[in-house]
């Protein structure tokens, strides 16, 4: 479900504790995608990593997501999750964040995409090298 604001959207901080509404929200004009399901399995994945997941880019309006180049279909419009590789081992990230129905994949130099769209996966620019250590 989409809030037009994140401040009105609720959020059980119980359930979430590693996360917070602010971190998901269009970094343009606040707008929420609301996706309980998804942030169970972020934080169940976060959990197991026992590390913070630096989430760079969550959802995006689709005025923002044009702006920034995004592919039209991009699962941000939804919701998914940009994780600095940053302090992460990249196995144990990419093994717990498939155990939890993470089904897209996007494998950067810095960060590691996820989404819950259709079971694919691709490297950025020159990236393939960087996961292949
Ligand atoms: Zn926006």
């Amino acid at each position: 479900m989409i809030y037009r604001h994140w401040t009105l959207a609720p959020w059980d901080a119980e359930r979430w504790p590693n996360f917070s509404r602010i971190e998901f929200a269009c970094k343009h004009c606040g707008e929420f995608y609301y996706d309980e399901d998804y942030f169970d399995s972020l934080q169940a994945a976060r959990t197991l990593v026992g590390r913070p997941f630096n989430n760079n880019s969550g959802h995006r309006c689709w005025r923002h997501n044009m702006a920034v180049g995004g592919s039209p279909a991009s699962q941000h419009k939804k919701i998914a999750t940009d994780i600095s590789l940053k302090g992460h081992d990249k196995r144990k990230l990419i093994s717990a964040v498939k155990l939890f129905g993470f089904t897209g994949t996007g494998y950067y130099n810095t960060f590691l995409h996820i989404d819950k769209g259709r079971k694919r996966f691709w490297y950025g620019a020159g990236a393939r090298e960087t996961w292949s250590k």
